[in-house]
């Protein structure tokens, strides 16, 4: 199906420059429309805050195709459809049984989307959700279709996964599923900025996902997504004491934006509950975050926190008229080429920026210029100032992924200015 209409990105601030946008009902309609098309790209739900998935000829949706969740539980794995969201996604493999290791803040992103960009939620020992992938279905330049899995080429995988869209429209993926498991989710105020360098690695092992609110000029918040029987509660489903490293718990539920309802977060009560009502900090009925927003992340070498988090609270008062909130998360090293934690564990720090475009990006220039040297990386689907050859300098696969963009699209159909400046054509 051919729909007309601008589309833009779920912030606002991107309007796509597609002559076309197409949302096929079939792989075999995807097929032809790739086949016949001289640029080409997909688009997932919107959610970056760049013109990464932009193209000047046809994009393509694939919400309108099955949406099938085929389990194997021998493999112990699932094979969903690429632009079905995390939210449905977790919802079946719940009923059937069964969990991912890990979810982003919010479910509302497709999978495939997710992974591209190299999307990560929060953990000492959790990875990002590309790391999960073990197998992509792919319609190639000519309209073929590829399948790649862990089993057969891991190297290739590992190059393929987090590809920014640009190696192909993915129509499955094959992730990795857990038995389901639960989660219990409660709320620190008031945690000291002072002790946060020196205490870090303490927050951060203190559950199995851990996310740290702070405007880096007041106090923080924690909140502490802990597995029940997992080894940091005891097998207990973890008591919580009033007073914690300074904190005190919170006296209701709480949202990371101040002044949005917390209504549209999961449940913070401590109450165990399935594993995909809590690891999201946003429930998929509302709007996360706040919706007028721009984002930026970098993500730094783990060992680089504290001196990263004194640069910060140095900043502060610069950032406060565009800063609605920061959030500070770990995220443990994988193998994808691209994944912005590849080869080191991590620790991200994002910023939710107001819409102000011209004042946000002065204030990101600022903050990179002080973390940057640190090593940072920033993630691939939110806004950043920093030059494309010295964001790909910070690749060790950066050559190789270029070589496979040219192996598998010789005539650049799925190249966008995006990549072009980051991976120009051999
Ligand atoms: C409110 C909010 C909260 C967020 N929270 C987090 C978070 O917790 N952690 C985090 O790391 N990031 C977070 N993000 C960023 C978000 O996860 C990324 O921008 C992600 O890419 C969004 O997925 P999407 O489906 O919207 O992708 P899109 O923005 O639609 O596309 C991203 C890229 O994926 C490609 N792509 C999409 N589908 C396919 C396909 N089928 N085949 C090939 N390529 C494809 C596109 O071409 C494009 O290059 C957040 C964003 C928002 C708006």
């Amino acid at each position: 199906m051919l729909t007309t209409g601008a589309a833009v990105n779920w912030a606002g601030n991107i309007r796509y420059g597609a002559a076309r946008v197409h949302r096929p009902g079939s792989v075999g309609e995807l097929r032809r429309i790739v086949a016949s098309a001289d640029r080409v790209r997909a688009l997932g739900t919107g959610h970056s805050f760049n013109p990464i998935a932009d193209t000047s000829g046809d994009l393509v949706r694939l919400d309108g195709l099955p949406r099938e969740v085929d389990i194997d539980p021998r493999a112990m794995t699932a094979t969903v459809g690429a632009g079905m969201r995390y939210a449905e996604v977790a919802e079946r493999l719940q009923v059937a049984g069964y969990a991912l290791a890990n979810l982003a803040s919010l479910p509302h992103i497709s999978v495939a989307g997710a992974c591209a960009t190299g999307t990560h939620g929060s953990g000492e020992t959790q990875r990002g959700l590309a790391a999960a992938v073990a197998g992509l279905e792919t319609v190639g330049p000519e309209g073929d279709l590829t399948v790649l899995t862990r089993a057969d080429d891991p190297e290739r995988l590992n190059g393929s996964v987090v590809g920014l869209g640009a190696l192909g429209i993915v129509t499955s993926v094959t992730l990795d599923i857990e038995p389901a498991y639960e989660i219990a989710q409660r709320v620190y105020t008031g945690f000291p900025l002072d002790r946060l360098g020196a205490d870090f690695d303490a927050v951060a092992s203190a559950a199995y996902s851990v996310s740290v609110f702070t405007d880096w000029r007041g106090e923080a918040m924690v909140w502490l997504k802990r597995r029940t029987g997992g080894p940091e509660d005891g097998g207990s489903g973890g008591a919580a004491p009033e007073e914690w490293l300074g904190a005190r718990l919170a006296a209701g539920p709480q949202h990371p934006v101040p002044g949005m309802p917390p209504a549209y977060c999961t449940d913070q009560s401590g109450t165990p509950g399935p594993w995909h009502e809590r690891l999201p900090h946003f429930r998929p009925a509302f709007t996360p975050s706040k919706g007028a927003e721009l984002q930026s992340e970098l993500l730094l070498p783990r060992g680089a926190a504290a001196e990263a988090f004194a640069a910060l609270r140095e900043l502060g008062e610069l950032m406060a008229p565009v800063l609605q909130v920061s959030e500070i998360r770990t995220v443990a090293g994988d193998d994808q080429w691209l994944s912005p934690a590849q080869g080191r564990d991590s620790v991200a720090l994002h910023f939710t920026w107001s819409q102000d475009t011209p004042a946000v990006l002065s204030a990101v220039a600022a903050m990179e210029e002080r973390l940057m040297p640190l090593g940072a990386r920033p993630h691939w689907g939110k806004l950043t100032t920093t030059a494309p050859e010295e964001i790909t300098a910070r690749y060790e696969h950066a050559a190789a992924f270029r070589a496979l963009l040219a192996e598998s699209d010789p005539a650049g159909k799925f190249r966008n200015p995006y990549v072009d400046a980051l991976f120009p054509p051999l």
